[in-house]
C-alpha cells in the first residue's frame, strides 16, 4: 500500500478519537478502549440512534432536524444486533489489518533506512581513507617520472655541452700551439724567420679566430630547474560528498 494511502486512512481513524468524545473508557487487559459516544454535532447529546439512510450514528437532535424525513432510524442497540456477522464488521477488519500490516511494514523499512544510512557513513568515511591511502603511492609514480624526466633532460643536455667542450677544447690546444711557435720563433728565430711565420699562420689562424667565435655565439649557459605547479593551490578536496535518494519499495 502506498504511503501516502495509509496516512490519509490513519487520518480518518485518528478524527474518531477526538479526545472531546472520548467518554466510555473500559480498561481491558491493561489497555484503555475509547468509544466515543457523545454526538459531533450536539456536543452536549448522546449518541443513540442510526440512520440507515446517511449510514450515519446521531442524537435525538440529530433525528429532529437532520434526519426528519429519514425512514430507517433505528435505536443502536437494534441495529448493533449481530454485528459481529455482518458485512461492515468484516470490511473494518480487513481494513484495519491491512492497515496495521502497512505502517508494520513501514515501520520496519524506515528502521531498515537508519540502519543503511548509518552503514552508508562507514562506508563513505572507509572509501575517503582508501583513496587517501592510493595517494602516497601516486606521488611516488609522479615523483619518479619527474626524476626520470629531469636525469634525462641532463643527460641530454650534459651531452651537448661536451661534444661543445671538445670542440673548444681542440680550438684551444691548436691556438695554444701556434701561440707557442710563435713565441719561440720570436725568441730565437730570424727576423726573415719570423716574417715567413706571421705569414704562414695568418691564414690558420684567421680560421681559428672565425670557429671559435662561432662556437662562442652559441654556447649558452644550461641549468635543469623543477617549476612548481599550483596543484596544491586549486586542490581543494579529492572527491566530494553525496546524498543518494530512492523511494521506499512499499
Ligand atoms: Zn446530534
Ligand atoms: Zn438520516
Amino acid at each position: 500500500m502506498l504511503f501516502v494511502q495509509t496516512v490519509k486512512i490513519i487520518m480518518e481513524i485518528l478524527k474518531t478519537f477526538d479526545t472531546h468524545h472520548m467518554i466510555d473508557i473500559d480498561i481491558i487487559e491493561g489497555k484503555p478502549f475509547v468509544v466515543s459516544t457523545s454526538c459531533k454535532v450536539h456536543t452536549d447529546m448522546v449518541l443513540e440512534y442510526f440512520c440507515s439512510d446517511h449510514d450515519t450514528l446521531c442524537c435525538r437532535s440529530c433525528m429532529a432536524s437532520a434526519h426528519r424525513s429519514c425512514e430507517k432510524v433505528l435505536p443502536i442497540e437494534v441495529s448493533a444486533k449481530g454485528v459481529k456477522s455482518s458485512a461492515r464488521y468484516d470490511e473494518i477488519v480487513e481494513h484495519v489489518t491491512t492497515l496495521n500490516s502497512a505502517v508494520n511494514e513501514l515501520e520496519d523499512k524506515k528502521r531498515q533506512v537508519l540502519t543503511t544510512l548509518k552503514e552508508s557513513k562507514l562506508t563513505a568515511k572507509q572509501d575517503v581513507n582508501n583513496f587517501k591511502a592510493q595517494l602516497p603511492k601516486r606521488n611516488q609514480e609522479i615523483e619518479a617520472a619527474l626524476i626520470s624526466e629531469i636525469d634525462k633532460i641532463h643527460t641530454d643536455l650534459s651531452n651537448e655541452a661536451n661534444e661543445n667542450l671538445e670542440k673548444i677544447s681542440d680550438g684551444r690546444r691548436k691556438i695554444q700551439n701556434i701561440a707557442e711557435q710563435f713565441e719561440f720563433v720570436s725568441k730565437h728565430g730570424s727576423e726573415s724567420q719570423i716574417f715567413m711565420l706571421i705569414n704562414n699562420i695568418k691564414e690558420e689562424l684567421n680560421c681559428h679566430a672565425n670557429d671559435f667565435h662561432q662556437l662562442l655565439s652559441s654556447q649558452k649557459d644550461l641549468s635543469v630547474s623543477f617549476k612548481e605547479s599550483d596543484l596544491l593551490s586549486f586542490m581543494k578536496s579529492f572527491g566530494s560528498v553525496e546524498i543518494k535518494e530512492a523511494s521506499l519499495d512499499i
